[in-house]
Parts: C-alpha cells; sequence; structure tokens
C-alpha cells in the first residue's frame, strides 16, 4: 500500500511552530520534512508522509502573510497533498488585523472548502480551550501575562470573538459537551455550523483524547486550522484509509559522520542553564561581545581557538551573557545593532564549523538558528527523534554536505539539554 506522495501539507506561521508540529507528527507515525520559506517551483518533492512549510508569516503586514501562506499551498497542491493544516500559535497570537483569520480566509477561498476548524488546544502544554474561552495553566489567556506581549497582545480570551475580529467570515463554536460525545457528533456538529453559513467552528478541547476526537472528526476537511496539539489525531486518519503505512521508524535520519558542535546566541535563563552544565564537562569557549564588538574579530577568536579543538566530544561556542551584559551590549550599540552583531559572528562560526567537517550541531537561539541556517544555506529538514519536547534532531539539506541540525528555541530544554543531545542521537543510530 506505498502512498505516492505527501499526504498531509502543512503551512506554518513560524519556524520554531513548523518544528514542534512537524516532531508531532513524527511522534504520531508520518515522516515529516520542515521546508524553510515557500518552495520554488522547480523544488523537488520530499519523501515524506508531510511537508511543513515554515513561514515568518505571524507578525508581518497580512497583505503579505496572506500572499506567502497562499504561495505555500499552491506548491503543497501540486505537491499532490490531500489534507491542508494551517498551523499558528496554541495562544492564538493574532491582532484585530490578523493573521489568523486573513491567512484563514484565503486558504477557504483557495481550497473552495467554506469551513474550517479552529482549535489552538495542547494541553500537555496546559493549553486548553473551554466554552471557546483558551485557558494558560488555570487562567484565561489575557491573564496569562500573554496580554502584555510586544508583538501580538491578546486581551480578550473567547476565541470566537477574536477569530471574528479578523475574518469575514462568522464564527461558531463546538463546545465542550459536544466534543466530549467523541469523533461522529463532532462531525455532525461541524456539518450543522457549515450548512449554517458558518465559516470557522471553535472546537473545546481540554484533554488529547479530545484532540484525537477533534482529528478524527476532520477526516474529510479539506483544511485544518490550528496549533500543533490538533494535527495528533490526523496520521489515524490516514492509516485508516489505507494511505499510511505503519512506520514505526518515522523519526529515522540518514547517518552522517563527523564533528560536533554546540552554537550557543540564546541568552535566555533556561539557554544560560544549559550552559553551565555543559562547560565543565566539554571544551567552551565564551565569546564576549562586550569586550569585543566585532562581528569579524569574534569569529576570528573562535576561528584561532577551534585549531585542534574539533575530536571525538562536542565543542562549545557560546556568545550568551546574562541580563546586564546584554543591556549594556544593546545601550552602546543599540538593540537591534547588538543582537544583529553576535548573530553575524555566530554564523559566521557556524560555516566555519561545517567547513570543518562538523556534521553534528547544536544552536540555541530562535533568531540565531535563523542567522545559522541562512548561513549554511539549509532549506529542508527533515525530523528525527526529539531531544526534549519541541527540540527534535533534524538532517539538513542545502549549499554544504547533509548535516544533523537541533535548532532550540531559547527556553526549551533540560538543564542537560547539551549533553543528552549527543547521547540522545547515539540511541537514535
Ligand atoms: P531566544 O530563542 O532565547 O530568544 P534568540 O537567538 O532568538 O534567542 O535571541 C537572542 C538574541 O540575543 C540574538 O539576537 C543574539 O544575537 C543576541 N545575543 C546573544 N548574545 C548576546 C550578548 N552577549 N549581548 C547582546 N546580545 C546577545
Amino acid at each position: 500500500m506505498p502512498q505516492p506522495g505527501p499526504l498531509l501539507g502543512c503551512i506554518a506561521d513560524d519556524f520554531t511552530g513548523a518544528t514542534d508540529l512537524a516532531a508531532t507528527l513524527v511522534g504520531n507515525g508520518m515522516r515529516t520534512v520542515q521546508l524553510i520559506g515557500v518552495p520554488d517551483a522547480g523544488d523537488a518533492v520530499p519523501d515524506a508522509d508531510a511537508i511543513v512549510v515554515a513561514l515568518k508569516s505571524r507578525t508581518t503586514p497580512a497583505a503579505q502573510a496572506v500572499a506567502d501562506s497562499r504561495a505555500a499551498l499552491a506548491w503543497l497542491r501540486r505537491a499532490g497533498c490531500r489534507q491542508y493544516f494551517f498551523k499558528y500559535c496554541s495562544t492564538f497570537d493574532s491582532t484585530p488585523a490578523g493573521n489568523i483569520g486573513p491567512v484563514a480566509d484565503a486558504l477557504v477561498s483557495d481550497l473552495d472548502c467554506g469551513f474550517a476548524l479552529a482549535c489552538p488546544a495542547f494541553p500537555t502544554n496546559r493549553r486548553t480551550v473551554y466554552q471557546g474561552h483558551l485557558f494558560v495553566g488555570a487562567v484565561l489567556l489575557n491573564e496569562s501575562g500573554m496580554e502584555h506581549h510586544p508583538l501580538t497582545p491578546m486581551t480578550d480570551a473567547n476565541l470566537v470573538r477574536v477569530l471574528s475580529r479578523q475574518t469575514d467570515g462568522t464564527v461558531g463554536l463546538v463546545a465542550f459537551a459536544t466534543v466530549e460525545q467523541g469523533a461522529a457528533v463532532i462531525r455532525d456538529a461541524m456539518t450543522a455550523l457549515k450548512e449554517q453559513g458558518r465559516r470557522y467552528a471553535i472546537v473545546d478541547a481540554v484533554t488529547d483524547g479530545h484532540l484525537r476526537a477533534i482529528g478524527a472528526a476532520a477526516a474529510a476537511h479539506p483544511l485544518v486550522t490550528g496549533g500543533s496539539g490538533v494535527a495528533i489525531g490526523l496520521p489515524a486518519n490516514f492509516r485508516a484509509g489505507g494511505m499510511l503505512p505503519e512506520r514505526p521508524d518515522s523519526a529515522a535520519l540518514p547517518a552522517v559522520s563527523g564533528h560536533a558542535a554546540i552554537l550557543a546566541g540564546s541568552c535566555s535563563r533556561a539557554t544560560l542553564g544549559q550552559i553551565a552544565a555543559a562547560r565543565s564537562h566539554l571544551p567552551t569557549l565564551e565569546l564576549d561581545p562586550l569586550a569585543t564588538p566585532n562581528a569579524a574579530q569574534l569569529a576570528d577568536q573562535a576561528r584561532a581557538w577551534l585549531d585542534g579543538r574539533l575530536g571525538s566530544a562536542p565543542v562549545l561556542i557560546a556568545a550568551s551573557a546574562p541580563p546586564d551584559r546584554v543591556a549594556e551590549l544593546q545601550r552602546r550599540l543599540g538593540r537591534d545593532a547588538a543582537g544583529a552583531l553576535v548573530e553575524q559572528a555566530l554564523a559566521a562560526i557556524a560555516g566555519e564549523l561545517a567547513a570543518r567537517g562538523v556534521r553534528r550541531l547544536v544552536v540555541a537561539g530562535g533568531e540565531t538558528a535563523g542567522a545559522v541556517v541562512t548561513q549554511l544555506g539549509v532549506r529542508s529538514l527533515r525530523i528525527g527523534p526529539e531531544i526534549d519536547p519541541g527540540v527534535p534532531w533534524t538532517h539538513a539539506e542545502g549549499r554544504l554536505p547533509p548535516m544533523w541540525l537541533a535548532l532550540k528555541s531559547g527556553n526549551f530544554g533540560a538543564p542537560d539539554f547539551f549533553l543528552k543531545a549527543f547521547t540522545a542521537q547515539e540511541d537514535a543510530r
């Protein structure tokens, strides 16, 4: 029963969200490849059950987010996907101008499907939806700290209202009492809402059991929208339909051999703790951008330090610093210039590491990871085993020889993340 091409085509509104979704799909038995940015028309379709196109469309102007998302959808349709998924944040990060509503409107229109469910719930991360209201742990979204988010302040937890402000369509609710009754009842409730002319249904979900039932109820929906949580129910539909074989090896990656390294540009508390835990175990270079506020010179320091150091153990190179030192560099150079300087240095060092035969690289920091991926010319990541929740090893293809990359958003990972990343990898081989 081998299926001829990808089944699920996904569009994610940011990079780490895309990886989170991809890891969820791999965990539920779909071989998954993440593509960075809208693929070119001539790009080969990867051999995978699911493809996740990672966009940067969460906070771009709505027109740009819509254009990129439509281009991604068109590419995924040409690739022959059977169902489409629009992934946004489990805290529904958006403003009255978008971009969840405008992008979903465009996808519904292009797929001519008239309706899509919307469910950001992610119970594992304590995001639940009850009576249409989004909770973060025990508090409503608008009391969770998200009301102060610099770009997408969430001041209303009622998702029916929030989404209604972003669309010219209308929004209904499939509430908890219906969801509790299982897939068939949820499916009928969504069909009824569609027949009443609703374009969207916010669907309550408090447990993974609810998410699986919602996934089953959406088996025939051309478009599903939500957080990564609601995707846990979708692979089973393809298996039930005879399109997806059992894949005990969905997280298998092509082997690579070479040196190993860690590059840290995140200054989050979690990353600083991970550096502290690794420092006494691994050869470690801590760059000081305050003493050397020059990207080329920082990269030169790393080059000199690397001579003779790449061997069997991973090396750690970090620019990370505690808040007072970060603030000082920002005060001297300006916030953006300080960030860009360090990102440039770390990207150059990543290029150097690859040139010197590093083939397994952990990168800490979302923006840092973006700079590294751009420098290495990486366009495609095959998703492998998770090191910690939300951070899988990936097999990267691009300009340089294939490498394994683990791209860690700053706050993710346990204190021993840098040490266990390579142990977990040995286990996965
Ligand atoms: P996170 O995922 O923790 O937010 P990012 O990589 O997205 O990490 O952001 C961290 C930012 O801090 C990057 O722009 C990085 O270049 C910058 N940075 C790293 N080290 C320093 C430092 N010592 N001083 C100032 N800025 C730094």
